[in-house]
């Protein structure tokens, strides 16, 4: 038979997968002679056989590849020459292409790897960076691509003759794995003292055991940063953690070895167990079991936990050590809430008056990458947080528009590069006004350009002008637009879903500055392209000392009862901030009444704010969106227990009085419609009044707030024709919110489309503003 030879061009998550070996092993079985390499934009094969077998070859490329491996496009050409050689071969990596290569997440630790791990017969038994071609570090290694040991943080450590040898191994499990280590060349632990002086560089593991069993706080090193661990069953060392991090009630996450230690201390779903375990291994937000034993310090005033398992060696090792905890505290090593340490030196300066104890190791982390955060709601995994293993993988959206820069919004800032239908969302950046932030926004920006060749030509950013993000795209050479912020939390839907066309959008949030300059957080919209009409909203209420109230929950509480009784909430407030000086209660109302540094708001954020305080539940937030969450948990006592289909039945009828008027006018010309909010307060004063549970008034907010958005959303679409709903920001967090709307308006017909792979709260804001379809082409052919 006659012999031909293709060129196959494979693009996708291709690099440090495991991709050659497969090609090459595939190859070799199949009798076909040439070559495969890595390339700038993924892998190239040149392959020679007779047609039959060249058909079969391309086929089982596609269906057999590793699964870790996502392939986005195969090319196949003919060539005209022949290779010249039998032989199949894996050559050098191919320089000098464009850079837009996928470089793959890191990846949690896999089972072959944990069997050597366990096995005292293997050379690598008990080595902590035990890793292969299906596991290991990844993006927070790699410098730039192609993804090659020399581009990575592993050039540091040469291999020893038998990882060599492994490494050239086309029938070894570590051929061509690039941070390929052992015992005798790669990475070590060392274990140091508060001070960061090093005390062994043997036996760290049992020595870091040790500690945190007798009640220590540990600094550990991971993947992307450093960690602060403690005992999570010690009320006492999780005490001790709160104190020294300065961080009163924010939830702690915690690690367990198995999912049925998991089980022991929450509920879990078998899509939830899966979720755990998946390669990514994100904390997966789970509900409390009663009875169980963890800290009550490490979530304090909520009904979940996040739980996530190992997914180093390191973990691994630590949680089977006899001395230690069966559950770890173990949250970022991000001291006042900033950017979370990567360094050993910057870890002992910034956590040393935190951590008795560092256990470190020298692989040094090339790009910071926080624990991912997910959950089950509305029968799909939501992700809040998208970092440590999912970053950099790309989201696909439907959209021709080339290089563009989404610099993101400024509280749990993302920010997105945008590439032929690909958008490359960062790691979790964080508040950027946190200690750091702006430098480490600046570094991810960096790292991320390089690492994917990309250089935008276009910034988007928001609204506001005073967010750091803003003042950074503003600063850039390339042109740039705003997006107003709902605008593009509700893109970000809609990019993920790839709609097309007029969508309604329920976006409810914090804040974001509309085009009116007034300060948005409970909207419905209209998009379509790049319009963007405001058909109605959250009645607007005061915001009585801007930032300030929403810190001090108690404040919109003063508001609420400020817009029922005017002037004479002060009488109210007696009954319900009583703990609050009167003198302070009476300066809020001044404020108020003259106007002063109280502007306004439709936030519907802020309104769980206020309703959580009426209810006496919280008067002050330790942290955004805590209030509201609290709101959540009270409802949720009276729910059932999740795992259940019928969890969330809205019953209608039972909340409060639903009020909707008319306003003209708007940007906009036309009528907007307005969810008052004052019947609703008025309920919830006169079943206080009744003496009716928190829990049960908590329900009824939620279920208003359902009813509200269904009776606006029929009359909208009554209005214009559109069917479809994008539901985003923030608070759709809120399980309660999340599960009971969509499934009332899934009875009512309508096409209910919310984040899954995106986050719904502002770190999906990145891609909205990067989306927004013609924005970038506008400005192009300015
Ligand atoms: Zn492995
Ligand atoms: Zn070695
Ligand atoms: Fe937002």
């Amino acid at each position: 038979m006659k012999e031909h030879t293709i060129e196959i061009r494979i693009n996708g998550i291709v690099q440090g997968v495991g991709f050659r070996p497969f090609v090459y092993r595939l190859a070799r079985n199949m009798g076909i002679g040439g070559w495969v390499a890595n390339s700038g934009q993924g892998v190239i094969i040149q392959a020679s056989g007779n047609g039959h077998a060249l058909k079969q070859f391309s086929k089982r490329i596609k269906e057999d590849a590793p699964s870790v491996a996502v392939i986005t496009s195969v090319e196949i050409s003919a060539l005209r020459y022949y290779p010249g050689s039998k032989g199949f071969s894996i050559a050098e990596s191919l320089e000098g292409e464009e850079r837009s290569a996928l470089i793959s997440p890191d990846l949690a630790t896999c089972d072959d790897c944990l069997a050597e791990l366990a096995d005292p017969g293997d050379r690598r038994y008990g080595y902590p960076f035990i890793n292969c071609t299906n596991c290991g570090p990844r993006f927070s290694i790699v410098e730039s691509t192609p993804y090659d040991r020399p581009n990575t943080s592993m050039k540091h450590f040469p291999m020893c003759p038998e990882c060599e040898a492994e490494y050239h191994d086309p029938a070894n499990r570590r051929f061509h794995a690039q941070p390929d280590a052992c015992q005798a060349c790669g990475p070590s632990l060392s274990w140091h003292d508060y001070r960061g002086e090093l005390i062994a560089r043997d036996h760290c593991i049992s020595a870091a055991a040790k500690a945190l069993g007798n009640g220590k706080v540990v600094a550990i090193k991971g993947l992307g940063g450093f960690h602060l661990a403690v005992d999570a069953f010690s009320e006492k060392a999780v005490g001790l953690l709160r104190c020294r991090k300065g961080r009163r009630s924010k939830p702690f996450a915690i690690m367990v070895q198995t999912i049925e230690a998991a089980r022991s201390i929450c509920h879990v779903s078998t899509a939830e167990a899966e979720l755990l375990s998946s390669r990514q291994r994100p904390i997966v937000l789970l509900r409390k079991k009663s009875g169980c034993t963890i800290a009550h310090g490490v979530a304090p005033g909520i009904l979940e936990i996040g739980i996530m398992l190992p997914y180093t060696p390191v973990h691994h090792l630590l949680l089977s050590a006899p001395q230690a905890p069966k559950a770890l505290v173990m949250t970022s090593g991000n001291p006042g809430g900033g950017v979370i340490c990567a360094g050993n030196q910057e870890a002992i300066e910034r956590l040393g008056g935190m951590a008795d104890y560092f256990l470190m190791h020298d692989r040094h982390i090339v790009a910071r990458v926080d624990d991912s955060v997910a959950r089950f709601a509305a029968g799909r995994i939501r992700i809040i947080r998208r970092s440590r293993g999912y970053v950099p993988a790309p989201v696909d959206v439907k959209s021709g528009f080339s290089t563009i820069l989404g610099c993101g919004a400024e509280l749990k800032n993302t920010f997105c590069l945008f590439r032929d239908g690909k958008a490359f969302i960062s790691q979790h950046i964080g508040d950027l006004v946190s200690p750091d932030s702006f430098d480490f926004y600046i570094e991810a920006i960096e790292h991320l350009e390089k690492c994917l060749g990309i250089e935008p030509r276009v910034a988007v950013c928001d609204l506001h002008p005073d967010y750091l993000s803003t003042r950074y795209a503003k600063g850039l050479v390339i042109p740039c637009k705003s997006v107003q912020h709902h605008q593009a939390h509700a893109a970000a839907v809609i990019a993920e879903h790839g709609l097309e066309g007029r969508v309604l959008a329920v976006v409810l949030d914090g804040a974001g500055i509309g085009p009116d300059q007034t300060i948005w957080g409970g909207e419905l919209l209209m998009l379509d392209g790049t319009e963007l009409m405001r058909m109605g909203h959250l009645a607007y209420m005061p915001l009585p000392g801007g930032d300030a109230a929403a810190r001090e929950p108690w404040r919109m509480g003063m508001a609420l009862l400020f817009g029922i009784l005017g002037a004479d909430c002060l009488a109210e407030s007696n009954r319900r901030f009583g703990p609050i000086p009167i003198v302070n209660r009476r300066t809020i109302v001044e404020m108020m009444e003259k106007g002063i540094n109280s502007p306004a708001t439709s936030s519907c954020g802020r309104l769980f704010d206020g309703i959580c305080a009426l209810l006496g539940q919280r008067y002050f937030s330790e942290y955004e969106g805590q209030a509201a969450m609290e709101l959540e948990g009270l409802a949720r006592r009276l729910l059932t227990e999740p795992g259940d289909p019928t969890v969330f039945e809205m019953d209608r009828g039972r909340g409060y009085p639903v009020t909707l008027s008319r306003k003209e006018g708007g940007a906009s010309d036309t009528s907007q419609i307005v969810i008052g909010t004052r019947e609703m307060v008025g309920g919830v004063l006169r079943d206080l009044g009744l003496g009716m549970s928190r829990e049960e008034i908590a329900l009824k907010f939620h279920i208003w707030l359902v009813d509200s958005l269904v009776k606006v959303l029929e009359w909208l679409s009554s209005l214009t024709g559109v069917n479809r709903i994008v539901l985003a920001g923030g608070v759709f967090q809120n399980v309660i919110l999340l599960e009971g709307l969509m499934s009332v308006l899934a009875t009512r017909g309508f096409d209910v489309y919310t984040g899954e792979q995106v986050p719904v709260n502002d770190a999906g804001v990145s891609l909205g503003q990067a989306f927004i379809p013609g924005y970038a082409l506008q400005l192009l052919n300015k």
